[in-house]
């Protein structure tokens, strides 16, 4: 049995990594390295939420954050119910406040809700009860996608301060990219770099704190974190790159050009990849690869986050 964990969030809602504070972001990641180790289990399971319900809205495609969310609620012994877009009355003309009202008059501790309109989750907190997870507003923020791969870095170079950190590709609608720069920025990261063509980098990012590159080359310069990124082809309107080869040719990662980066940089991506075009195949299964380690932090990360929120105790002990 391990000593009870007796830690506070300050916040009723995990709805971006904007405004966090340290405190608050290492609180999720230390919490998160503790019940790592519950994966490692004979019986992955521990009481902490029990009588507690989530529910998981999810009114976008997702295949980790859902499975993540989900396994991480059964693992604290929460009942864990999935909603999935298809499955909900949404397509049968229902407005999202009214779906979440109706959820929320069954009680649930907390709604994690992923949908395609940046806003959403924000919009739910001020309407229901139950404690709300961004799990992905649109190109807004995806927090616990920024705190998992906050994990990982930490996990492989001991700390974010001090070092510098790359992410490419389609920048403009990426609510990775966004929750990444303020979480990075807030954990004291030396430098934030965003890389990729002129039409994906959107106005204003510098002023976020990131530094924009329109080639891939001088971004990787020296860098300790490669942060690789899908073209978010679902919130594109027109034409933004010629094709998908000419895309590639210039900003997929490659040995060549991952050979510019420090040489123990490691390289990340949120999934799902397209293997072959932000991504050289043979680096997305090579060494240098933490990919599967950041879906594996997920479910800790996800576990201290409905933790915190769902009003959890005992966090370590066995059931
Ligand atoms: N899975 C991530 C997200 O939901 C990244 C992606 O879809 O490209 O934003």
């Amino acid at each position: 049995m391990t000593p009870q964990i007796k830690v506070g969030f300050g916040a009723r809602h995990l709805l971006g990594t904007e405004g966090l504070t340290v405190e608050q972001l290492t609180t999720v990641l230390d919490l998160g390295e503790r019940f790592l180790e519950i994966a490692e289990r004979p019986i992955k399971k521990v009481p902490t939420l029990r009588g507690k319900t989530v529910i998981n809205l999810f009114l976008e495609p997702s295949t980790r954050t859902r499975t993540s969310f989900e396994i991480a609620a059964k693992r604290l012994s929460a009942d864990a119910v999935n909603i999935s877009g298809a499955a909900s009355s949404t397509t049968k003309g229902e407005t999202l406040i009214d779906t979440a009202r109706n959820l929320d008059a069954m009680a649930p501790d907390v709604v994690v809700v992923r949908h395609a309109q940046a806003g959403a989750a924000a919009l739910l907190a001020q309407r229901i009860r139950a404690a709300v997870v961004n799990a992905g507003d649109g190109a807004h923020e995806h927090p616990t996608q920024a705190l998992l791969d906050c994990s990982t870095i930490r996990a492989h170079k001991g700390r974010i301060e001090g070092l510098v950190v790359t992410i490419c590709g389609d920048i403009a609608h990426s609510r990775v990219a966004r929750s990444n720069i303020h979480a990075l920025r807030a954990l004291g990261a030396a430098e934030v770099r965003v890389a990729g063509p002129r039409t994906l980098l959107p106005v204003g990012i510098e002023a976020l704190g990131a530094k924009a590159f329109d080639r891939l080359e001088p971004a990787l310069e020296g860098t300790d974190v490669v942060m690789m990124l899908r073209i978010q082809k679902e919130r594109q309107q027109g034409g933004r790159f010629p094709n998908t080869r000419e895309y590639s040719r210039y900003f997929g990662l490659n040995e060549r050009r991952l050979a510019l980066a420090k040489p123990d940089a490691i390289v990340m991506h949120p999934g799902p990849i397209n293997r072959g075009v932000e991504l050289d195949p043979t680096i997305a299964d090579g060494p240098r690869s933490v990919i599967l380690e950041q879906v594996a932090r997920g479910v800790a990360i996800r576990m201290a986050v409905l933790y915190l929120l769902g009003g959890g105790t005992d966090a370590g002990e066995q059931q």
